[in-house]
C-alpha cells in the first residue's frame, strides 16, 4: 500500500482479496503496509487490486514462504519490547543462566548484568533435556522468579515454550516467547504462537535449512502474529570441536530473504565459554541484529551449560567489545 494508504482503503483491499475466496494478511512495516494475499492456488491476477485506491504495486512473490519474504515487505521489521527495539540497526544484548535454579542465582546473575549491557534478562524455566534424569527447570516457580527479576532490574524477560500445555502459562509470564531447536518444526506449538500477541523468538533448528526455518516463521506470520525474530544457534557438523557449528552464512543470507530480525546465540553455538566470546564479535561484524548469552556467576555449580556460560566479569567484556565493533562498523 501507498504510504498514505487510509485504514479504509487497507480494509478495501482486504475485502477485496478475501471476496475471492484468499485470505488476507495485512503486515505493518516501518514505512507502509504490505498485504499479504495467501491460499491461491496459481498466479492471481494483478489488474484486480492495481487500480484500487491506495494500492501502490502489486507483486507476485516468488518464494514459498510469503509473509516473512523480503519481496512481500523491504522494510525491516522493528519488534519493540518495552523500550527496546530489536531490528533494523540496533544491537540487542539478551543474557542470563542457561536455567533459573533459584531465586539467589536468577537475581545475582540479573543484578550483575543489567547495568552492563544486557537489555533483556533469558532464562529457562522449562528445559528441553537430552537426558531425562538432568535437571528439567523449575516450571511456574522459574517464570515467577524471572518476573521478580525483572521488578527488580527492569530487564524484560524471554522464556522458553515446550509445549502446548504450557503455553498460556507461558506466555502470560514472559515478554518474548523463545522456540527452541528442537522445536522449530513443532507445527502445533507455531500455529498456537501465531495467536499470540508477544514477540516469538524462533531458534533454527540444529539440522534445519534456511528455507524450512523461514517456513516455521511463516506458520507464525500465518497465524497473525508479526512479531517473530530469528535465531541462530548453531547447526549440527562433523565437528567435535564445538557443541555446533555457528553458521555465520545464515546472517547475510537471512537478510536477504526476509524483513524480520536474525540474532545468534554464540553460546549453544560453541558449547564453551572460551569460544563464545570470537563467536559473539562475529556476529556483530557479520550483520546480526543482537545475540543471545548464558552467563552465571558460578558456571562450575550450573546446572545445565555451564562449561558455556561466562563469567559476569567476561560478559561485561564482551559487551565493551561488542560495542567497539559497532563503532567501527
Ligand atoms: C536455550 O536457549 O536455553 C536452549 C535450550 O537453546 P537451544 O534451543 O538453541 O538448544
Ligand atoms: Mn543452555
Amino acid at each position: 500500500m501507498q504510504r498514505s494508504a487510509t485504514k479504509d482503503q487497507i480494509d478495501n483491499v482486504v475485502s477485496a482479496i478475501e471476496s475471492r475466496q484468499y485470505q488476507a494478511r495485512p503486515l505493518p512495516g516501518g514505512e507502509r503496509v504490505a498485504i499479504g494475499v495467501l491460499y491461491n492456488k496459481g498466479a492471481v491476477d494483478a489488474s484486480m487490486f492495481s487500480g484500487m485506491p491506495g494500492v501502490k504495486e502489486v507483486i507476485a512473490v516468488t518464494r514459498p514462504y510469503k509473509l516473512v519474504s523480503r519481496e512481500l515487505s523491504s522494510d525491516d521489521t522493528i519488534i519493540n519490547v518495552k523500550d527496546i527495539q530489536i531490528g533494523g540497526n540496533n544491537f540487542v544484548i539478551m543474557a542470563g543462566p542457561c536455567a533459573i535454579e533459584s531465586y539467589d542465582q536468577a537475581m545475582k546473575i540479573g543484578e550483575a548484568i543489567v547495568n552492563k549491557g544486557a537489555h533483556i534478562f533469558r532464562g529457562g524455566a522449562y528445559k528441553p533435556r537430552t537426558s531425562p534424569y538432568s535437571f528439567q527447570g523449575l516450571g511456574e516457580e522459574g517464570l515467577k522468579i524471572m518476573a521478580k527479576v525483572r521488578e527488580q532490574t527492569g530487564m524484560p524477560i524471554i522464556t522458553e515454550v515446550m509445549d502446548f500445555q504450557t503455553f498460556d502459562l507461558v506466555e502470560s509470564y514472559t515478554d518474548i516467547i523463545q522456540i527452541g531447536t528442537r522445536n522449530m518444526q513443532n507445527f502445533s506449538l507455531l500455529r498456537r504462537a501465531g495467536q499470540s500477541k508477544k514477540p516469538v523468538f524462533l531458534k533454527r533448528g540444529m539440522a534445519a535449512t534456511i528455507d524450512e526455518w523461514l517456513m516455521a516463521a511463516e506458520y507464525i506470520l500465518e497465524g497473525g502474529n508479526t512479531q517473530v525474530i530469528l535465531c541462530e544457534r548453531g547447526v549440527r557438523t562433523f565437528v567435535n570441536h564445538s557443541r555446533n557449528t555457528l553458521d555465520l552464512s545464515a546472517v547475510p543470507v537471512v537478510k536477504k530473504e526476509t524483513h524480520l530480525p536474525i540474532m545468534m546465540d554464540p553460546s549453544h553455538a560453541g558449547g564453551h565459554r572460551d569460544q563464545v566470546i570470537p563467536l559473539s564479535l562475529a556476529s556483530v561484524a557479520v550483520g546480526a541484529h543482537g545475540i543471545m548469552v548464558e552467563v552465571h556467576h558460578e558456571p562450575d555449580k550450573a546446572l545445565s551449560d555451564g562449561a558455556q556460560s561466562l563469567y559476569p566479569e567476561q560478559f561485561e567484556h564482551l559487551c565493551r567489545q561488542v560495542h567497539a565493533i559497532r563503532q567501527v562498523l
